[in-house]
């Protein structure tokens, strides 16, 4: 049963349709031999968006270039090539709005489903959610899928691809999420759209979803207010595309011990080396490609101004990183891995999730207008005001600010998926708790059970694959894991 491949007889059922779900399908569509009877795709949105990628304003971009948000790790980016055949003049280190990469993927998602009826298995949609995965009656005879509306699907092979879906809740909000003038999450945008003119909302979070919610109110003119603990914004990139050379990084990486007390500096030695040799031409002291100011605003606009002359080699190794760091902790116990990551963060975390220059003009702008303020810290006390809005107090002893609308934009929950329970998997309200560890896969991102059992016919991508690998929210990740599954899928 172990290397059988999803032909005739099999019955795939896909949890989750957003992007990497869709990579999966697109990639398994390319394999001729793989037929399967079936192919059910379980999602209450429309398959092909997902979260990010469904968004419908032109204002959010990508922070990914066109060459490295590609479905498929082809030479040339595949929304390249789906773009330039459109007609649309984009190169391969552009940000192109998110909702156009939310085309590309639903038209790649109805590309599968064509290609695939043509060799007779059906691939269709059920509008709802999984609540769990379970072994079926008989041994060996694959799963049975449950789901939230009391249907059972059989299946023979399960892809796992749930992503992030549920926005984080601040603690002190927990007790008024029905609050109408709360909005958990930014989207969909339109609901940030039809705030009222006169509006001034509070956002809780200062990273990508933050920013996406002032760009979207402040292009209507409102005054909003960004706070986070750090309250730092990401740092500023006008591209990400895959690595120019060969993986040098995690040559040096593999060199190090983690317990070793020299490991920080030989770290830091590895990126400054790496950003050096990336670099086409002699470019400023790593140290000088930042800005340093402690105010969120200030920093953002020295780094803009970083950007547009060119001052910002570091960009440059930012894919390598992510891909050396990925293969690097491939296999580590998660408990180590994310000790890592925790150490580093600070050094890296903003040059990851870097923001396209464009955006980045948008809310200097807004800035300098008085339409965006960037605080440190989140209120000491944030409650229900009496006759609507909020009171947020910033000191335990100081006077209460009155904000009309609250946005929690503090970034997503990871899926909560556990695989300890009785179900092999269990999802959402149904797994045991939401901060389970991701559910172990082997190699092949194959469901190995915690008892010792498996490995299962259930591959987990994205998000839910994030057991072995470290940097998952990002589609050139999702695509490489696509490969892997797809390869398996048939049985190579
Ligand atoms: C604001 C923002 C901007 C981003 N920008 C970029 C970018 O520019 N480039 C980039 O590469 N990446 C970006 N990302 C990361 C991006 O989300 C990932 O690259 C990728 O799109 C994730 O796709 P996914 O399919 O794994 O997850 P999602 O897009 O979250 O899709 C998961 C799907 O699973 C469904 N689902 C969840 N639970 C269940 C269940 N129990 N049953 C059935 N269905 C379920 C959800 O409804 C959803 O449709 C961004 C993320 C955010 C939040």
């Amino acid at each position: 049963m172990d290397s059988r491949p999803l032909g005739t007889g099999g019955r795939l059922v896909v949890v989750g349709g957003g992007a990497s779900a869709t990579a999966v399908l697109h990639q398994l569509a390319r394999h001729v031999d793989v037929r399967p009877d079936s192919v059910t795709v379980v999602d209450p949105r429309p398959a092909g968006f997902g979260v990010a990628f469904g968004t419908a304003d032109p204002r959010l971009r990508c922070n990914t270039s066109v060459d490295v948000t590609s479905l498929r790790r082809a030479r040339q980016s595949d929304l390249l090539r789906y773009l330039a055949a459109r007609g649309w003049p984009v190169s391969r280190s552009d940000f192109v709005p998110r909702a156009l990469v939310g085309q590309y993927c639903r038209e790649r998602f109805t590309e599968a489903r064509r290609t695939l009826a043509a060799r007779g298995c059906a691939l269709r949609q059920v509008t709802a959610r999984v609540d769990t995965v379970r072994p079926a009656t008989r041994p060996g005879q694959g799963y049975l899928v449950t789901l939230n509306d009391g249907h059972i699907l059989e299946a023979t092979d399960v892809v796992v691809a749930v992503g992030g879906d549920q926005p984080r809740l601040p603690e002190e909000l927990r007790d008024h999420a029905d609050h109408p003038e709360l909005l958990v999450g930014p989207y969909p945008s339109g609901r940030l759209r039809a705030l009222p003119e006169d509006a001034r909302p509070l956002v809780l979070g200062s990273k990508l979803s933050a920013i996406d919610a002032a760009l979207v109110l402040g292009a209507s003119r409102r005054r909003v207010t960004l706070c986070s603990p750090s309250g730092e914004l990401p740092a500023v990139r006008d591209r990400l595309c895959r690595p120019a050379r060969a993986a040098g990084l995690l040559a040096g990486l593999r060199t190090l011990d983690p317990g070793s007390s020299h490991f920080d500096l030989a770290v830091t030695k590895l990126l400054v080396r790496a950003v050096r040799d990336a670099s086409p031409r002699p470019s400023p002291a790593l140290g000088r490609q930042f800005g340093t100011e402690p105010e969120a605003l200030q920093r953002l606009g020295t780094e803009l101004r970083q950007t547009e002359t060119g001052a910002n080699a570091w960009q440059l190794v930012i894919a390598e990183l992510i891909e050396a760091v990925n293969d690097w902790t491939q296999g580590w116990p998660c408990r180590d891995r994310d000790r890592l990551l925790a150490r580093f963060r600070p050094l890296i975390a903003r040059h990851i999730s870097a923001i396209p220059v464009s955006s980045a003009r948008i809310l200097a702008q807004h800035g300098l207008a008085g339409r965006l303020v960037v605080r440190r810290g989140n209120p000491t006390s944030l409650a229900p005001a009496p006759g609507g809005g909020w009171h947020a107090q910033w000191r335990p002893e100081g006077a209460a600010e009155h904000y009309t609308h609250v946005v929690a934009a503090a970034g997503y929950r990871p899926p909560a998926v556990c695989s300890h329970g009785p179900a092999l998997l269990a999802f959402g309200t149904a797994a045991c708790s939401p901060h389970c560890a991701p559910p172990p896969t082997d190699a092949r991102l194959r469901l190995t059970p915690p008892d010792g059992g498996g490995p299962e016919r259930i591959w987990m991508v994205g998000a839910a694959g994030g057991a072995r690998t470290a940097i998952v929210n990002y589609l050139w990740t999702a695509a490489a894991q696509a490969d892997v599954v797809a390869e398996n899928l048939a049985a190579r």
